[in-house]
């Protein structure tokens, strides 16, 4: 049984990261472009958790990685900012 998310109830995968953790991410795995300081984070399949963007050139692309699901949650962003409902 593949666990969920206990605030959206989407699925999700617990990646290990190399710090010993266990971190909620998207069971998909997306194209990352490594960029230090930048906002976003993306761990690797083999656990390492990297600053990035998630566009840039496809020609260019870093890897693929897994995206935290933090930084996805629908029910997260509901406490973090409200945004309008497009
Ligand atoms: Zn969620």
């Amino acid at each position: 049984m593949s666990p969920k998310c206990r605030g959206c109830g989407e699925y999700i995968v617990f990646i290990q990261t190399s710090n010993g953790k266990s971190m909620p991410c998207d069971p998909s795995l997306v194209p990352y472009w490594a960029k230090e300081k930048s906002a976003g984070k993306v761990v690797t399949p083999n656990g390492k958790v990297i600053s990035c963007e998630f566009e840039g050139d496809l020609n260019k692309v870093t890897g693929f990685g897994y995206i935290s699901h933090f930084s996805t949650c629908h029910h997260a962003a509901r406490f973090k900012r409200k945004r309008r409902p497009s």
